[in-house]
């Protein structure tokens, strides 16, 4: 089953450590929402291998992500939903995420929200203190952020996910548990809990430089991802994935699927797509994109999938899960010679105390899931 992904490149408010493609001007809002529904249309083939022709495509999962989704007018969201539908088959089973910012989710606009085909909402909420969201730029304020949570449940909005960041210079441990505690305790079924990283070209990367904002210390975040870990456990949530932790039967359907190697497809200006030995990225930049589409044109970049990168993306992507990388699976895709190459390459992490061996499956403890990407990548085929 295939899934889909919206890039919705607005926001009201530069938070200081993102990389992510936005603007916080909203003059394109009305044009990008056109440009969206018309690739939707003019990029309905992309999953034909699997669909017999004239059928719609069922999804397994829709997100619409950003940016901030929760800025546009419901009306807007539905028309998007609607032209989604005239190609794909979804309905009340499919997981259906909108990514929407506090500071959004007035009772109006979730009541309006309900009415949409949007089944969970991923709310960023950062932190519940105020010196936290104001180093990182957020807008909301913690009254804000508790108070969206409790009218999304009051909405009819079981399904939540919420997102945390943790290792802020202004993060004590003790708020840090507080934060847990706040969500845990309000019964939110998933958590992704994000450490702050401070990525080039970002205001947080300036500011730090020039000394106007205290720098992130490595120790920080390794001692507060540490202490989350049995916190979570004993409150029954599953660490199923480096920064995702869910109450049984709530992961998240749409990560899953990407790590896990299904098809999907970004719509929207900078959004990625997968398939099987392919992938394509759209433009990173809307005055670019919203031309393109106008002149019939799909913004994208593609490349052909070697052997050697569907293998280094299947391990980075399945040695961030607790299950792990599927030597079973590695052996039958690239065969036998690689999968002893990687077990000769794992022997080494193995004894370092950071992976373990469960049956056919290579899986990093806690330990080694704080170092996750380092070391896929020292197991790459490519290196
Ligand atoms: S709201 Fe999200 S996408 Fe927008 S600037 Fe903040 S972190 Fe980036």
């Amino acid at each position: 089953m295939a899934g889909i992904y919206i890039h919705i490149p607005f926001c009201r408010q530069a938070c200081s450590y993102c990389n992510f493609h936005f603007s916080v001007s909203r003059r394109q809002q009305g044009v990008l929402v056109e440009s969206l529904l018309k690739e939707i249309r003019m990029s309905c083939d992309f999953f034909d291998q699997q669909s017999p022709a004239g059928e719609a495509i069922p999804l397994n999962t829709i997100y619409v992500g950003g940016g901030t989704p929760s800025l546009l007018p419901v009306s807007d969201i539905i028309r998007i939903f609607e032209a989604l539908s005239a190609h794909y088959a979804f309905d009340h089973n499919t997981e259906i995420s909108l990514e929407a910012n506090p500071d959004d989710l007035s009772r109006e606009k979730l009541k309006a929200l309900r009415q949409t085909p949007v089944n969970r909402l991923s709310i960023g909420v950062q932190s519940f203190h105020l010196p936290d969201l104001r180093y990182m730029n957020r807008l909301h304020t913690p009254q804000q952020a508790v108070g969206s949570l409790h009218e999304a449940m009051a909405a009819g909005f079981d399904n939540l996910t919420v997102d945390l960041i943790y290792g802020t210079p202004t993060l004590s441990d003790a708020l840090w548990e507080e934060n847990l505690m706040q969500l845990i305790g309000l019964g939110i079924p998933h958590i992704s809990a994000y450490a702050l990283t401070v990525e080039e070209k970002t205001p947080l990367h300036y500011l730090i430089r020039k000394g106007r904002a205290a720098p992130v210390e490595d120790e920080q975040t390794a001692r507060q991802y540490r202490m989350m870990l049995p916190l979570m456990e004993s409150r029954g949530y599953a660490h199923y994935e480096v920064s995702s932790f869910g109450l049984p039967g709530r992961f998240s359907r749409h990560n899953l699927a990407y790590w896990t190697g299904r098809p999907y497809l970004g719509i929207g200006p900078s959004a990625h797509s997968y398939k099987p030995g392919f992938r394509c990225w759209n433009i990173a930049n809307t005055t670019a994109y919203i031309r393109d589409i106008g002149q019939g044109v799909l913004p994208r970049q593609s490349e052909m999938l070697t052997a050697a990168q569907s293998f280094d993306e299947y391990l980075m992507t399945s040695l961030r899960t607790m299950w792990g990388c599927d030597l079973d699976r590695v052996e039958a895709l690239w065969g036998k010679t690689r999968r002893e190459a990687l077990e000769k390459e794992a022997a080494r992490h193995i004894a370092g105390g950071l992976m373990e061996r469960r049956a056919d499956h290579l899986v990093l403890n806690s330990q080694g899931m704080l170092f996750a990407d380092g070391i896929a990548a020292d197991m790459f085929w490519v290196s």
